[in-house]
């Protein structure tokens, strides 16, 4: 893969035992002639800028969740099975139709499945027109946030740019050992399209020998039949604001009980469009639009990291807050060389708009105007 796709970074970990946080810091990352350990367990999925082909990597994970802690067995991951199936047989039948089978590739993980492909020719914005009219076109749930069991896809892991994946051949061991999230040992392991459609239970792989894998990852040339499909679909739904995250569940606000007083940076955020503000009381709020909503608090109303958390810890409804959690992301907004520092401007309104978080259309809506 390193040689057939020209990579020009390293983006294969060297560890025995997993992601570790350390490989953040690139410490752990290597080219794969360098690994030194006999199994590869991860890399980072492979985006236009890491080699000199303009590959890019389409990667969806499907699983299923519940929205509780619970330790997964391998009777509980074959009374599911069918009907995550399901899904992976939607994804795939969709895919099917512009790419060929066997540079189509599905992992079994150990309780999901990754279906991934490399496309040649695809710079970062194809990648993007792409992942949104497929995920549009799937129509697959969103397993984020979910509080009942939800088959689909992990959509927040499959739109987020640097994007860690376990290999084939990894083994869930942290997730057994440290985390309690399964009571098995397994290896991930490769399975062939036709293969998939014929299974009628969970491929488990508990041994490192019998791991199977494909020969070689193969890149895909251009579907000019889905660009020109995405390219259409995209100016319509720039026309009517539809966009392929409407397909998550539909925003829910909690109302406030109480006052809040006029220099409250919080009265700001209700007082011409109050995009923000539901942002801030949206029980399912998407990491991107709690991403917005902190551009928004740094770049518009100049706050500082101590009055942002202090603002989203008084007013936030998220049924996910952990404020610890909260000040880690808020933290990367602020310091150098991250994902979240490289805007260092207030989300634009066609952005809210786009991402349905805001349908002001007029020109009220607080893009563009600073408060001190
Ligand atoms: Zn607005």
């Amino acid at each position: 893969m390193e040689r057939e796709f020209c990579l020009v970074k390293p983006l294969f970990l060297n560890l025995r035992t997993g992601w570790f946080d350390r490989s953040m810091y690139g410490s752990n990352l290597v080219f794969a002639k360098d690994i030194a350990v006999s199994f590869i367990q991860g890399r980072y999925r492979v985006n236009a800028d890491s080699n000199k082909m303009n590959i890019s990597e389409f990667w969806f994970d499907a699983e299923f969740k519940t929205g509780k802690k619970e330790v997964l067995t391998k009777v509980l991951v074959n009374q599911r099975f069918l009907r995550l199936k399901k899904v992976v047989v939607k994804l795939l039948r969709f895919l099917l139709l512009y790419f060929p089978k066997d540079k189509l590739y599905i992992k079994a993980s150990g309780s999901g499945f990754h279906v991934y492909f490399f496309l040649k020719d695809c710079d970062k914005e194809t990648w993007e027109l792409f992942i949104h009219h497929i995920l549009y076109r799937v129509r697959i749930p969103n397993t984020k946030h979910v509080s009942e069991l939800t088959f689909g896809l992990d959509i927040d892991s499959i739109l987020s740019s640097e994007r860690k994946i376990s290999e084939i051949g990894s083994w869930n061991k942290v997730k057994k050992d440290f985390k309690h999230e399964v009571n098995y040992l397994n290896f991930n392991t490769w399975v062939s399209v036709d293969k998939f459609f014929e299974l009628v239970s969970y491929p488990f792989c508990s041994s490192s020998e019998s791991v199977q894998y494909p020969l070689q990852y193969e890149c895909c040339n251009m579907s000019e039949k889905l660009l020109r499909e995405a390219k259409k679909a995209k100016s319509i739904g720039t026309r009517e604001s539809s966009n392929s995250l409407l397909l998550t569940k539909p925003s829910r606000v909690l109302e406030f009980k109480g006052n809040i007083q006029k220099n409250d940076s919080a009265y700001q955020l209700q007082k011409h469009c109050s995009c923000y503000w539901n942002i801030l009381r949206n029980p399912d709020s998407q990491w991107y639009a709690r991403n917005f909503l902190v551009k928004w608090l740094i770049y518009s109303m100049q706050l500082e990291k101590a009055e942002i958390l202090e603002l989203i810890n008084k007013y936030n409804a998220w049924s996910d807050y952990e404020p610890r959690i909260t000040a880690f992301y808020v933290e990367k907004h602020f310091k150098e060389g991250t994902n979240e520092s490289k805007v260092k401007r207030p989300p634009k309104k066609e952005t809210l708009i786009k991402y349905g978080l805001c349908k002001n259309k007029s020109k009220r809506c607080v893009y563009g105007k600073l408060y001190k």
